[in-house]
């Protein structure tokens, strides 16, 4: 390892060899006079080496994720042994404070990216960012939840066909890895268009803090930086306890019925076709209707809601495994 002599600068201030310093990103000033600042911690090593980016809360109302940065920091993983680690854990705080999703706009700010100068609240926000931090950074982790009552088992999601991110993936090794295609005006978009490698972690709800996750995500990202050679000396890599499983593709099984659902599997299990996964019915014993399995597959997200409507996307399942890769196990 080599002592670094660059020096680092972001939002105008100058992290030293050495340092960890908490700079604050102004947003906005709003109607009431408040000023919104977005605190992004930057911890930076004696020595060179890359620079990686974890962000959460992109969705205000995801806060795993937020769960999972906040024990980087108090743990003290983001001191690295060589290069920088630049972590933002609360992305939006309009939407944290609201416990929404959104921008106070109204805007999904992971649709607005790259942004624009003069655009709306929240695609100027998303302009700073790319503008900011993004191109001082070669690696990046977001942390994200399914949306409300939808719980997506652990995973990791990358684009098709990127053998580096394929083997960054596969050092985080969540039990899932799926490959999904970016979607325009995603963060993931935006930072893979500047050839950043971008890994998007998913797991559990929004609204919800669910320990099995956090712990899926802080092995992973400790896993993660040591790949990278940046694991500072206090911590030791838990190898992953279960072979990964890879999902080309999978299909949402939607509700045909509104009423009441029942859940009769959970999240991460392997089902066979024709497996029953719940039932809807009715308040006055007329409907009482199964949902099964139309195929093999792990169930890789399922809606928690009691009551659903005709049309409600209710299980994730996987339809085609890399390769063809053989059934590992029958559950997590
Ligand atoms: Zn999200």
């Amino acid at each position: 390892m080599h002592f670094t002599t660059r020096n680092f600068e972001i939002l105008g201030k100058s992290v030293i060899p050495g340092e960890t310093k908490t700079i604050e990103l102004k947003i906005a000033t709003l109607h009431t006079m408040t000023e919104l600042k977005v605190p992004i911690i930057v911890s930076r090593s004696v020595y060179d080496g890359p620079t990686v980016l974890l962000t959460a809360g992109l969705h205000g109302d995801e806060l795993t994720g937020i769960e999972i940065l906040r024990q980087v920091i108090r743990r003290g993983i983001n001191y690295p042994k060589c290069g920088t680690i630049i972590c933002v854990p609360l992305v939006n705080v309009f939407g944290f404070v609201n416990q929404s999703r959104d921008f106070p706009d109204g805007r999904d700010l992971n649709r607005v990216f790259p942004g624009s100068q003069s655009g709306s609240l929240a695609s100027r926000f998303a302009y700073r960012i790319m503008q900011d931090i993004v191109p001082l950074v070669d690696y990046i982790i977001d942390f994200h939840a399914g949306g409300r009552g939808r719980f997506n088992v652990p995973q990791i999601r990358i684009e098709p066909n990127n053998e580096e991110l394929d083997a960054l993936a596969e050092a985080f090794s969540t039990h899932f890895i799926l490959y999904s295609n970016n979607i325009e005006g995603s963060f993931r978009a935006a930072c893979d268009k500047l050839g950043k490698k971008y890994l998007l972690f998913e797991g559990g709800k929004a609204l919800d803090i669910n320990n099995d996750v956090i712990e899926e995500g802080l092995q992973g990202t400790i896993r993660f930086l040591d790949k990278l050679q940046m694991l500072n000396n206090n911590f030791t890599v838990k190898e992953p306890t279960r072979e990964m499983v890879c999902i080309e593709n999978s299909t949402w099984i939607r509700a045909q019925y509104s009423g009441l659902m029942q859940n009769f599997v959970h999240q991460g299990m392997f089902v066979k076709a024709g497996t029953q996964l719940g039932k809807i019915t009715d308040p006055y014993g007329l409907v009482e209707e199964p949902i099964l399995a139309p195929n093999d597959g792990y169930i890789i997200c399922e809606n928690e809601a009691a009551i659903v409507f005709q049309g409600d996307a209710v299980y994730h399942i996987s339809t085609k495994l890399k390769n063809d890769q053989e059934r590992i196990t029958q559950e997590i």
